[in-house]
């Protein structure tokens, strides 16, 4: 493969060669890439800004992702941030750090698939920053997106008595994690073996190739439902949860059978033997929306596709907890996902 230095385009080329195909199509962008700041307008609505900062061996491992699904990553999971506000992605911003190993080759890798989540999630890409760097790959995307007044939902404004909604299912993009850093090991030094991923293409996708779900967030408009409280599962269901009830002062009961888990990330855990709920409740990385609404939509909520009821929030008293399949009370942990990994 071809591989151009990026010093023989320097800094300025680069930005140019890399975001010169990137149109504007949001109204809210008045001015994009080119000046000392971006000019967005957003009239009466309320902006919604997150940030999220990727360095090379601590949040990815480029021996198995490739760098357009990087790139994807990194702008879908700022994207999801701001999905998980009640809120709809607008712009992003994104400023790299990168070394000498990296071409221009590469780094076009990188931008198509962070275009590829542009076209996909209807944002538009305002601007940036690029240096050099003297340890591999750093890259920061900044999200900017925008609130209706009054819909904007908060982590800590779920209500005693609330039920308890996830979107999707958990679990599976820590399956996928950890089938490829298996596969890594067992075939470092070997080029000539390729892994087999036959069967569980899911969970994979699920790691390099993860959605916001702002298709969850239309449905929810459709129906007229703004959630109580709401956050995406980042850093897995049980620390999430333990984030909503601290913050709204609010106990919790989920249930074990209500768990959404797909069959992949059951056999998967079960070829690891690790007990699959733990898997849901701790693994990272599955973007999923974790929610809340009123008892009384209870109706509504059984027969949403795509979402499932797992609990309902009590009185802060009672605690928080898990109750299984057999009907014990467990209290739930913050584990988060990092500790899965001893
Ligand atoms: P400044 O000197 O003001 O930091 P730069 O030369 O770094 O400006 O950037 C010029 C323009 O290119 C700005 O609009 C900036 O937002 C944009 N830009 C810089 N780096 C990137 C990047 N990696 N991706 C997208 N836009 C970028
Ligand atoms: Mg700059």
């Amino acid at each position: 493969m071809q591989r151009t230095e990026i010093s023989t385009l320097g800094e300025f080329g680069l930005i140019k060669h890399l975001t010169q195909s990137f149109e504007l199509k949001n109204s809210s962008s008045l001015k994009g890439i080119g000046d000392d700041a971006a000019i967005l307008d957003y009239k009466e609505k309320q902006v919604l800004v997150t940030t999220d900062l990727l360095l090379e061996g601590v949040h990815f491992d480029l021996t198995y992702v490739p760098l357009k699904h990087l790139g994807y990553k990194s702008a879908v999971v700022n994207i999801s941030d701001i999905c998980a506000m009640n809120g709809k992605p607008k712009q992003i911003t994104v400023s790299l750090g990168v070394s000498k190993r990296f071409s221009v080759e590469d780094m076009e890798e990188l931008y198509a698939g962070i275009r590829l989540a542009c076209d996909h999630y209807g944002v538009d890409l305002v601007g940036g920053d690029t240096s050099a760097s003297m340890t591999g790959l750093t890259i920061s995307i900044t999200c900017i997106g925008e609130g209706e007044k009054g819909k904007v939902v908060c982590r800590n404004t779920a209500q005693p008595n609330d039920l308890i909604c996830v979107s999707g299912d958990l679990g599976a993009a820590y399956m996928g994690l950890l089938l490829l850093e298996r596969e890594k090991k067992i075939f470092a030094g070997d080029n000539s073996i390729q892994p087999d991923f036959a069967g569980k293409e899911y969970i994979i996708e699920r790691q390099l190739k993860p959605e916001a779900r702002q298709d969850i967030i239309e449905s929810l408009e459709r129906i007229n439902v703004v959630p109580t409280a709401m956050m995406d599962i980042s850093d897995g269901l049980s620390s999430e949860l333990l984030h909503i009830c601290k913050q709204s002062n609010v106990g919790c009961r989920v249930y074990e059978d209500r768990i959404p888990i797909d069959y992949q990330t059951a056999v998967m855990a079960e070829e690891f033997n690790m007990n699959v709920t733990t898997v849901a409740l701790n693994g990272g990385e599955d973007y999923e929306l974790l929610f809340t609404v009123p008892l009384s939509m209870n109706d509504v909520f059984q027969n949403l596709p795509g979402i499932k009821v797992i609990g309902h929030t009590t009185d802060a008293s009672l605690g928080s907890c898990l109750i299984t399949r057999d009907g014990q009370e467990i209290t739930l942990k913050a584990q988060g996902w990092n500790s899965l990994e001893k």
